[in-house]
């Protein structure tokens, strides 16, 4: 099935149709997620980034479910956005797609560091971003393990971003693919990047599995998701 045929199929489904397939999309990706830094982690158990790994509680269990609910709803409400006109999809040729993922990965890397700076502020931190930072080491889940609002504020930034720029669908795609990536890894517990990586003078500015383990471990340094380099300029890489 080709791109176009897809968001076809997407837009000819009932809101009801939408629902049920939002909700299945999203806890696969739950599952996914969570048997892929299951397998990272056995897989690069020689290079870990903590002494310990965090139990998973029943806490981060209801959480993670919730997430995925709100996650789903981030969904229909984006796909309401889409059917109305709010937000386009256009179907360009393969490097204009390509340019809208660097263009999405841009946008958001920008707009998570200022909220996740935000959310460390001492009056947002306590109430908003702190269960995240009860994980001191991580586990499969870890990257559920967040706030409601959390969800939401992440869900309106990316269908802000999606108002504002009309973007392939190719290229949503992928960035949604990538950030379930990135999350992921970041909660992996290991490094599964290679070494040589960190020489190199572009890959280095990755947002590498070690680099988010180094925020939980010292919350007051590496803010970024996808990249380093705005904690590089601002002064708060570690
Ligand atoms: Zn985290
Ligand atoms: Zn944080």
């Amino acid at each position: 099935m080709s791109i176009p045929t897809l968001f076809d199929w997407f837009a000819g489904m009932t809101l009801a149709q939408w629902v049920a397939f939002s909700l299945a999309g999203n806890s696969m990706i739950l599952g996914a997620s969570a048997m892929l830094c299951a397998c990272v982690a056995r897989r690069c158990r020689e290079r870990p980034l903590f002494a310990h790994q965090q139990p998973i509680t029943r806490g981060d269990v209801v959480l993670a479910v919730v997430a995925t609910l709100l996650n789903s709803l981030v969904a229909v409400v984006g796909w309401l956005l889409w059917q109305r006109g709010w937000v386009q999809i256009t179907h360009p040729a393969w490097w204009r797609s390509a340019v809208d993922v660097v263009i999405f990965l841009i946008a958001m890397d920008l707009g998570m560091y200022v909220f996740h700076r935000l959310a460390h502020h001492p009056w947002i931190y306590p109430w908003l971003h702190a269960r995240h930072h009860t994980h001191v080491s991580v586990n499969a889940i870890s990257l559920f393990v967040l706030h409601p609002f959390e969800v939401l504020g992440f869900g309106a930034l990316m269908l802000s971003v999606m108002m504002l720029v009309p973007l392939s669908g190719t290229a949503v795609l992928a960035y949604l693919t990538l950030n379930v990536l990135f999350g992921t890894l970041g909660h992996a517990g290991v490094e599964p990047f290679p070494e040589w990586w960190s020489r190199n003078v572009l890959l280095r500015e990755i947002g590498s599995s070690s680099f988010h383990a180094g925020h939980h471990q010292h919350p007051a340094s590496n803010f970024g998701f996808y990249t380093k380099i705005r904690d590089r300029l601002l002064g708060t890489l570690k």
